[in-house]
Protein backbone atom coordinates (compact mmCIF):
# COMPACT_ATOMS: atom_id res chain seq x y z
CA UNK A 1 0.00 0.00 0.00
CA UNK A 2 1.02 3.66 -0.76
CA UNK A 3 0.72 7.08 0.96
CA UNK A 4 -2.18 7.92 -0.84
CA UNK A 5 -4.17 5.14 0.03
CA UNK A 6 -3.47 6.05 3.87
CA UNK A 7 -4.73 9.49 3.37
CA UNK A 8 -8.08 7.99 1.38
CA UNK A 9 -8.62 5.68 4.51
CA UNK A 10 -8.96 8.29 6.58
CA UNK A 11 -10.37 10.94 4.23
CA UNK A 12 -9.71 14.51 3.59
CA UNK A 13 -11.79 17.73 4.08
CA UNK A 14 -10.62 21.48 3.28
CA UNK A 15 -7.63 19.98 1.59
CA UNK A 16 -6.54 18.18 4.93
CA UNK A 17 -6.53 14.93 6.55
CA UNK A 18 -9.86 14.58 8.09
CA UNK A 19 -9.37 12.54 11.77
CA UNK A 20 -12.85 11.82 13.85
CA UNK A 21 -14.25 14.20 11.09
CA UNK A 22 -12.58 17.47 11.72
CA UNK A 23 -9.47 18.94 9.89
CA UNK A 24 -6.39 17.74 11.49
CA UNK A 25 -5.40 21.27 12.04
CA UNK A 26 -8.36 22.14 14.20
CA UNK A 27 -8.01 18.66 15.68
CA UNK A 28 -4.13 20.03 16.76
CA UNK A 29 -5.94 22.85 18.25
CA UNK A 30 -8.35 20.83 19.70
CA UNK A 31 -6.00 18.97 21.42
CA UNK A 32 -3.60 21.85 22.68
CA UNK A 33 -0.45 20.43 21.72
CA UNK A 34 1.90 18.38 19.68
CA UNK A 35 3.23 15.51 19.29
CA UNK A 36 -0.15 13.08 19.97
CA UNK A 37 -1.88 9.93 18.97
CA UNK A 38 -5.12 10.57 17.16
CA UNK A 39 -7.59 7.25 16.59
CA UNK A 40 -10.89 7.36 14.61
CA UNK A 41 -13.63 6.01 15.83
CA UNK A 42 -15.08 5.27 12.76
CA UNK A 43 -12.40 3.30 11.60
CA UNK A 44 -12.49 0.85 14.45
CA UNK A 45 -15.89 0.44 13.98
CA UNK A 46 -15.57 -0.10 10.41
CA UNK A 47 -12.40 -2.40 11.34
CA UNK A 48 -15.24 -4.45 13.40
CA UNK A 49 -18.32 -4.33 11.18
CA UNK A 50 -15.88 -6.01 8.28
CA UNK A 51 -14.99 -8.62 10.95
CA UNK A 52 -18.19 -9.40 11.56
CA UNK A 53 -19.62 -9.67 7.96
CA UNK A 54 -17.48 -12.28 6.95
CA UNK A 55 -16.58 -14.37 10.30
CA UNK A 56 -19.00 -17.09 11.08
CA UNK A 57 -21.43 -15.65 13.66
CA UNK A 58 -20.06 -18.18 16.60
CA UNK A 59 -16.78 -17.24 16.21
CA UNK A 60 -15.81 -14.76 19.57
CA UNK A 61 -13.39 -11.87 18.59
CA UNK A 62 -11.01 -11.14 21.46
CA UNK A 63 -9.18 -7.85 21.91
CA UNK A 64 -5.48 -8.25 22.80
CA UNK A 65 -4.89 -5.45 24.79
CA UNK A 66 -1.48 -4.98 24.51
CA UNK A 67 -1.43 -3.80 20.89
CA UNK A 68 -3.41 -0.54 22.43
CA UNK A 69 -4.30 -0.73 25.77
CA UNK A 70 -5.66 2.63 26.49
CA UNK A 71 -8.91 2.66 28.36
CA UNK A 72 -11.14 4.82 25.77
CA UNK A 73 -9.80 2.11 23.01
CA UNK A 74 -10.68 -0.71 25.76
CA UNK A 75 -13.74 0.56 26.74
CA UNK A 76 -14.70 1.83 23.14
CA UNK A 77 -13.84 -2.18 21.55
CA UNK A 78 -15.76 -3.80 24.36
CA UNK A 79 -18.56 -2.87 23.60
CA UNK A 80 -18.70 -4.66 20.28
CA UNK A 81 -16.13 -7.53 21.05
CA UNK A 82 -17.03 -10.76 22.61
CA UNK A 83 -13.73 -10.65 24.52
CA UNK A 84 -10.59 -9.03 26.06
CA UNK A 85 -7.26 -10.63 26.37
CA UNK A 86 -4.37 -9.01 28.73
CA UNK A 87 -0.99 -9.63 29.75
CA UNK A 88 -1.10 -8.10 32.89
CA UNK A 89 -2.22 -6.71 36.02
CA UNK A 90 -2.65 -3.31 34.62
CA UNK A 91 -4.77 -4.81 31.49
CA UNK A 92 -6.48 -6.57 34.39
CA UNK A 93 -7.74 -3.92 36.18
CA UNK A 94 -8.61 -1.84 32.62
CA UNK A 95 -10.32 -4.89 31.11
CA UNK A 96 -12.74 -5.40 34.38
CA UNK A 97 -13.85 -1.59 34.15
CA UNK A 98 -15.66 -2.54 31.37
CA UNK A 99 -18.98 -4.29 30.64
CA UNK A 100 -17.35 -7.34 28.92
CA UNK A 101 -17.67 -9.58 32.23
CA UNK A 102 -14.70 -11.40 34.02
CA UNK A 103 -15.16 -14.96 32.41
CA UNK A 104 -15.07 -13.42 29.22
CA UNK A 105 -11.13 -12.17 29.91
CA UNK A 106 -8.45 -14.24 29.52
CA UNK A 107 -4.87 -13.81 30.93
CA UNK A 108 -1.82 -15.18 28.64
CA UNK A 109 1.78 -14.41 29.09
CA UNK A 110 5.00 -16.16 30.58
CA UNK A 111 6.14 -14.65 34.16
CA UNK A 112 2.35 -13.86 35.40
CA UNK A 113 3.31 -13.06 39.09
CA UNK A 114 1.92 -14.97 42.19
CA UNK A 115 0.27 -11.46 42.96
CA UNK A 116 -1.33 -10.99 39.50
CA UNK A 117 -2.65 -14.82 39.74
CA UNK A 118 -4.40 -14.07 42.68
CA UNK A 119 -5.99 -11.22 41.34
CA UNK A 120 -6.90 -13.17 37.96
CA UNK A 121 -8.40 -16.32 40.85
CA UNK A 122 -10.32 -13.58 42.46
CA UNK A 123 -12.03 -11.51 39.58
CA UNK A 124 -13.25 -14.90 38.04
CA UNK A 125 -11.35 -14.43 34.55
CA UNK A 126 -9.82 -17.57 32.66
CA UNK A 127 -6.17 -17.80 33.27
CA UNK A 128 -4.25 -19.37 30.46
CA UNK A 129 -1.60 -21.91 32.02
CA UNK A 130 1.90 -21.29 30.39
CA UNK A 131 3.56 -23.64 32.71
CA UNK A 132 3.60 -26.30 35.55
CA UNK A 133 4.68 -23.89 37.92
CA UNK A 134 1.94 -21.18 36.78
CA UNK A 135 -0.70 -24.19 37.38
CA UNK A 136 -0.01 -24.78 40.89
CA UNK A 137 0.34 -21.12 41.54
CA UNK A 138 -3.22 -20.79 40.27
CA UNK A 139 -4.68 -23.87 42.30
CA UNK A 140 -2.68 -22.38 45.48
CA UNK A 141 -4.74 -19.21 44.72
CA UNK A 142 -8.02 -21.27 44.10
CA UNK A 143 -7.36 -23.27 47.43
CA UNK A 144 -6.47 -20.15 49.36
CA UNK A 145 -9.65 -17.83 47.63
CA UNK A 146 -12.22 -20.77 48.48
CA UNK A 147 -12.52 -20.29 44.52
CA UNK A 148 -12.37 -22.95 41.80
CA UNK A 149 -10.05 -21.35 39.19
CA UNK A 150 -11.40 -21.38 35.07
CA UNK A 151 -7.96 -22.18 33.01
CA UNK A 152 -7.09 -23.09 29.83
CA UNK A 153 -3.77 -24.24 28.75
CA UNK A 154 -1.40 -22.39 26.42
CA UNK A 155 -0.10 -24.89 24.00
CA UNK A 156 3.15 -24.40 22.14
CA UNK A 157 2.17 -26.00 18.72
CA UNK A 158 4.09 -29.23 17.16
CA UNK A 159 4.01 -26.70 14.19
CA UNK A 160 5.80 -23.62 13.31
CA UNK A 161 3.59 -20.73 11.12
CA UNK A 162 6.34 -19.25 8.42
CA UNK A 163 5.56 -15.51 7.85
CA UNK A 164 5.13 -13.93 10.76
CA UNK A 165 6.64 -11.30 11.98
CA UNK A 166 7.27 -12.18 15.39
CA UNK A 167 6.98 -15.86 16.10
CA UNK A 168 5.20 -17.16 19.02
CA UNK A 169 4.63 -20.56 18.82
CA UNK A 170 6.40 -23.85 17.64
CA UNK A 171 10.17 -25.36 17.80
CA UNK A 172 11.27 -23.99 21.99
CA UNK A 173 9.36 -21.30 23.22
CA UNK A 174 9.30 -19.06 26.72
CA UNK A 175 5.05 -19.07 25.79
CA UNK A 176 2.56 -21.83 26.60
CA UNK A 177 3.33 -25.80 27.10
CA UNK A 178 4.96 -27.82 24.51
CA UNK A 179 2.16 -29.98 22.76
CA UNK A 180 3.50 -33.13 23.64
CA UNK A 181 4.06 -32.41 27.41
CA UNK A 182 -0.03 -31.38 27.74
CA UNK A 183 -1.09 -34.75 28.05
CA UNK A 184 0.49 -35.56 31.11
CA UNK A 185 0.23 -32.04 32.21
CA UNK A 186 -3.30 -32.66 32.24
CA UNK A 187 -3.68 -35.96 33.69
CA UNK A 188 -1.41 -34.59 36.70
CA UNK A 189 -3.90 -31.24 37.05
CA UNK A 190 -6.86 -31.23 35.51
CA UNK A 191 -9.01 -32.77 38.47
CA UNK A 192 -6.63 -31.56 40.49
CA UNK A 193 -9.23 -28.40 42.08
CA UNK A 194 -9.17 -25.70 38.91
CA UNK A 195 -11.89 -25.82 35.70
CA UNK A 196 -9.87 -26.67 32.64
CA UNK A 197 -12.24 -25.18 29.61
CA UNK A 198 -9.91 -26.14 27.01
CA UNK A 199 -6.49 -24.86 25.15
CA UNK A 200 -4.90 -21.19 23.03
CA UNK A 201 -2.47 -21.69 20.04
CA UNK A 202 -1.38 -18.45 19.08
CA UNK A 203 1.44 -19.37 16.12
CA UNK A 204 2.56 -15.78 15.92
CA UNK A 205 1.60 -12.23 15.03
CA UNK A 206 1.85 -9.76 11.45
CA UNK A 207 1.01 -12.41 9.19
CA UNK A 208 -0.15 -10.86 5.75
CA UNK A 209 -0.61 -14.28 3.85
CA UNK A 210 -4.06 -15.59 4.41
CA UNK A 211 -2.95 -19.31 3.16
CA UNK A 212 -0.71 -19.41 5.93
CA UNK A 213 -3.16 -18.53 8.63
CA UNK A 214 -5.57 -20.63 7.48
CA UNK A 215 -3.05 -23.56 7.79
CA UNK A 216 -2.38 -22.59 11.35
CA UNK A 217 -5.70 -22.55 11.56
CA UNK A 218 -6.51 -25.73 10.41
CA UNK A 219 -3.57 -27.55 12.82
CA UNK A 220 -4.38 -25.62 15.68
CA UNK A 221 -7.75 -27.41 14.90
CA UNK A 222 -6.36 -30.49 14.78
CA UNK A 223 -4.28 -30.48 17.08
CA UNK A 224 -6.73 -29.30 19.94
CA UNK A 225 -9.08 -31.85 19.10
CA UNK A 226 -6.60 -34.81 19.96
CA UNK A 227 -5.85 -32.92 22.94
CA UNK A 228 -9.21 -32.46 24.08
CA UNK A 229 -9.69 -36.33 24.36
CA UNK A 230 -7.17 -35.95 27.61
CA UNK A 231 -9.93 -33.47 29.25
CA UNK A 232 -12.23 -34.73 32.09
CA UNK A 233 -15.32 -32.63 30.30
CA UNK A 234 -16.11 -31.49 26.80
CA UNK A 235 -13.84 -28.57 25.55
CA UNK A 236 -15.22 -25.36 25.68
CA UNK A 237 -12.75 -22.89 24.82
CA UNK A 238 -10.63 -22.94 21.70
CA UNK A 239 -8.31 -19.85 20.81
CA UNK A 240 -7.08 -20.32 17.50
CA UNK A 241 -4.95 -17.27 17.94
CA UNK A 242 -5.32 -14.66 15.56
CA UNK A 243 -2.20 -13.08 13.75
CA UNK A 244 -3.80 -10.98 11.42
CA UNK A 245 -1.45 -8.36 9.78
CA UNK A 246 -1.72 -4.80 8.60
CA UNK A 247 0.15 -3.35 5.73
CA UNK A 248 3.41 -1.07 7.22
CA UNK A 249 5.27 -0.76 4.25
CA UNK A 250 4.88 0.12 0.42
CA UNK A 251 5.44 -3.74 -0.55
CA UNK A 252 3.44 -4.70 1.54
CA UNK A 253 0.09 -6.12 0.65
CA UNK A 254 -3.20 -6.16 2.64
CA UNK A 255 -4.17 -9.34 4.29
CA UNK A 256 -7.44 -11.23 1.77
CA UNK A 257 -9.88 -11.76 5.24
CA UNK A 258 -12.09 -12.94 2.94
CA UNK A 259 -9.47 -16.01 2.09
CA UNK A 260 -9.00 -16.52 5.89
CA UNK A 261 -12.73 -16.24 7.14
CA UNK A 262 -13.62 -18.94 4.33
CA UNK A 263 -11.00 -21.06 5.84
CA UNK A 264 -13.08 -20.12 9.39
CA UNK A 265 -16.36 -21.33 8.17
CA UNK A 266 -14.73 -24.76 6.82
CA UNK A 267 -13.56 -25.67 10.30
CA UNK A 268 -16.49 -24.40 12.32
CA UNK A 269 -18.95 -26.21 10.22
CA UNK A 270 -16.91 -29.18 9.40
CA UNK A 271 -13.85 -29.87 12.93
CA UNK A 272 -15.49 -27.79 15.26
CA UNK A 273 -19.00 -28.87 14.96
CA UNK A 274 -17.94 -32.39 14.68
CA UNK A 275 -15.67 -33.04 17.31
CA UNK A 276 -15.99 -30.47 19.57
CA UNK A 277 -19.37 -29.33 19.27
CA UNK A 278 -19.56 -27.34 22.62
CA UNK A 279 -16.72 -25.35 22.04
CA UNK A 280 -16.63 -21.84 21.32
CA UNK A 281 -13.89 -20.75 18.82
CA UNK A 282 -12.16 -17.47 19.55
CA UNK A 283 -9.94 -15.35 17.30
CA UNK A 284 -7.94 -12.67 18.96
CA UNK A 285 -6.32 -9.32 17.42
CA UNK A 286 -4.45 -6.57 18.47
CA UNK A 287 -2.91 -4.70 15.47
CA UNK A 288 -5.49 -5.57 12.72
CA UNK A 289 -8.40 -4.24 15.10
CA UNK A 290 -6.66 -1.32 15.81
CA UNK A 291 -3.09 -0.66 13.85
CA UNK A 292 -4.82 0.71 11.37
CA UNK A 293 -7.49 3.48 13.09
CA UNK A 294 -4.22 5.41 14.29
CA UNK A 295 -2.50 7.88 13.31
CA UNK A 296 0.83 9.62 15.64
CA UNK A 297 1.07 13.21 14.22
CA UNK A 298 4.07 15.98 14.64
CA UNK A 299 4.88 19.13 14.07
CA UNK A 300 7.99 20.51 12.04
CA UNK A 301 9.92 22.32 14.29
CA UNK A 302 13.10 23.16 11.87
CA UNK A 303 13.76 22.78 7.95
CA UNK A 304 17.35 22.11 6.77
CA UNK A 305 19.78 21.24 3.88
CA UNK A 306 22.63 18.93 4.96
CA UNK A 307 25.06 18.17 1.32
CA UNK A 308 22.24 18.65 -1.00
CA UNK A 309 19.60 16.17 1.73
CA UNK A 310 16.44 17.78 2.84
CA UNK A 311 15.47 17.29 6.70
CA UNK A 312 12.58 18.14 8.39
CA UNK A 313 12.94 17.98 12.16
CA UNK A 314 9.44 17.22 13.51
CA UNK A 315 8.85 17.59 17.97
CA UNK A 316 8.27 13.55 17.84
CA UNK A 317 10.11 10.48 17.40
CA UNK A 318 10.99 6.94 18.15
CA UNK A 319 10.26 7.76 21.95
CA UNK A 320 6.92 7.68 20.86
CA UNK A 321 6.90 5.69 17.85
CA UNK A 322 9.52 3.34 18.16
CA UNK A 323 8.02 0.88 15.11
CA UNK A 324 8.27 3.66 12.66
CA UNK A 325 11.79 3.80 13.22
CA UNK A 326 12.65 0.46 12.54
CA UNK A 327 13.95 -0.29 15.86
CA UNK A 328 10.82 -2.45 17.00
CA UNK A 329 12.20 -6.23 15.78
CA UNK A 330 12.22 -5.37 11.88
CA UNK A 331 15.01 -6.67 10.11
CA UNK A 332 15.14 -4.33 7.74
CA UNK A 333 14.37 -0.48 8.39
CA UNK A 334 11.39 0.46 5.71
CA UNK A 335 9.64 3.95 5.81
CA UNK A 336 5.96 3.56 7.15
CA UNK A 337 3.49 5.85 5.21
CA UNK A 338 4.05 9.66 6.00
CA UNK A 339 1.66 12.56 4.98
CA UNK A 340 1.61 16.29 5.69
CA UNK A 341 -1.65 15.89 7.26
CA UNK A 342 -2.65 19.55 6.82
CA UNK A 343 -1.68 19.63 2.90
CA UNK A 344 -2.82 16.04 2.52
CA UNK A 345 -4.03 17.04 -0.88
CA UNK A 346 -1.56 18.40 -2.66
CA UNK A 347 0.77 16.34 -4.81
CA UNK A 348 4.33 15.09 -3.85
CA UNK A 349 7.05 17.59 -4.83
CA UNK A 350 10.16 16.87 -2.98
CA UNK A 351 11.91 14.42 -1.49
CA UNK A 352 13.03 14.48 2.50
CA UNK A 353 14.23 12.74 5.46
CA UNK A 354 11.72 13.16 8.37
CA UNK A 355 13.79 13.08 11.56
CA UNK A 356 12.55 13.04 15.13
CA UNK A 357 14.09 15.38 17.52
CA UNK A 358 16.09 13.29 19.60
CA UNK A 359 19.97 13.38 19.79
CA UNK A 360 20.56 9.96 18.04
CA UNK A 361 20.81 8.39 14.45
CA UNK A 362 18.34 6.19 15.06
CA UNK A 363 15.66 8.71 15.60
CA UNK A 364 14.41 8.60 11.69
CA UNK A 365 10.89 8.48 10.67
CA UNK A 366 11.08 8.57 6.95
CA UNK A 367 14.03 8.63 4.75
CA UNK A 368 13.92 10.07 1.62
CA UNK A 369 10.28 9.82 0.76
CA UNK A 370 8.28 12.19 -1.47
CA UNK A 371 6.06 14.81 0.19
CA UNK A 372 4.18 17.88 -0.54
CA UNK A 373 6.46 21.24 0.47
CA UNK A 374 6.26 21.13 4.47
CA UNK A 375 7.33 23.99 6.41
CA UNK A 376 8.04 24.93 10.07
CA UNK A 377 4.62 24.34 11.46
CA UNK A 378 2.94 22.02 9.13
CA UNK A 379 1.67 18.91 10.68
CA UNK A 380 3.54 15.35 9.53
CA UNK A 381 1.61 12.47 10.12
CA UNK A 382 2.86 8.77 10.39
CA UNK A 383 0.29 6.31 9.74
CA UNK A 384 -0.06 2.93 11.14
CA UNK A 385 0.22 3.82 14.58
CA UNK A 386 -2.74 2.65 16.00
CA UNK A 387 -0.85 -0.25 17.48
CA UNK A 388 2.51 -0.84 19.53
CA UNK A 389 2.73 2.96 19.54
CA UNK A 390 2.96 4.73 22.81
CA UNK A 391 3.23 2.08 25.14
CA UNK A 392 5.81 -0.08 23.03
CA UNK A 393 8.34 2.74 22.72
CA UNK A 394 10.83 4.09 25.05
CA UNK A 395 8.79 7.21 26.60
CA UNK A 396 11.47 8.11 29.44
CA UNK A 397 14.66 8.16 26.46
CA UNK A 398 15.64 11.70 26.19
CA UNK A 399 12.92 13.14 28.88
CA UNK A 400 10.87 14.64 26.72
CA UNK A 401 7.25 15.14 27.98
CA UNK A 402 4.52 12.34 27.26
CA UNK A 403 2.33 13.17 24.11
CA UNK A 404 -1.71 13.04 24.25
CA UNK A 405 -3.95 10.39 22.55
CA UNK A 406 -7.01 10.98 21.75
CA UNK A 407 -9.90 8.97 20.35
CA UNK A 408 -12.54 11.14 18.08
C1 LIG B 1 0.49 -9.98 21.26
C2 LIG B 1 -0.50 -11.05 21.23
C3 LIG B 1 -1.60 -10.96 20.37
C4 LIG B 1 -1.81 -9.81 19.42
O1 LIG B 1 -0.94 -9.81 18.35
P1 LIG B 1 -1.25 -8.87 17.11
O2 LIG B 1 -0.16 -9.11 16.17
O3 LIG B 1 -1.28 -7.46 17.60
O4 LIG B 1 -2.58 -9.25 16.57
C5 LIG B 1 -2.54 -11.95 20.39
N1 LIG B 1 -2.41 -13.00 21.23
C6 LIG B 1 -1.37 -13.13 22.08
C7 LIG B 1 -1.28 -14.29 22.97
C8 LIG B 1 -0.38 -12.16 22.09
O5 LIG B 1 0.66 -12.30 22.92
Amino acid sequence: MNPHEHVAGFGTVDGELRVGGMPLSRLAARVGSTPFFAYDRALLDQRVDRLRSVLPAGVELSFAMKANPMPAIVQHLARRLDRIDIASGLELHTALDTTISADKVSFAGPGKTPAEIRRAVAAGILVEIESTTEFRRVLAAGDELGLTPNVAVRVNPDFAVKGSGMRMGGGPQQFGIDAEQVPAVLREYATAGANVLGFHVFAGSQNLNAAIIAEAQRRTVDLVSGLAEHLPSPLRYINLGGGFGIPYVEKDQALDLAAVAANLHELVDGPIAERMPEASPVIELGRYLVGECGIYVTRVLDRKVSRGKTFLVVDGGMHHQLAASGNFGQAIRRNYPVAVGNRAELASVEVVTVVGCLCTPLDLLANDVELPRADIDDLIVIFQAGAYGLTASPTAFLGHPAPAEVLV
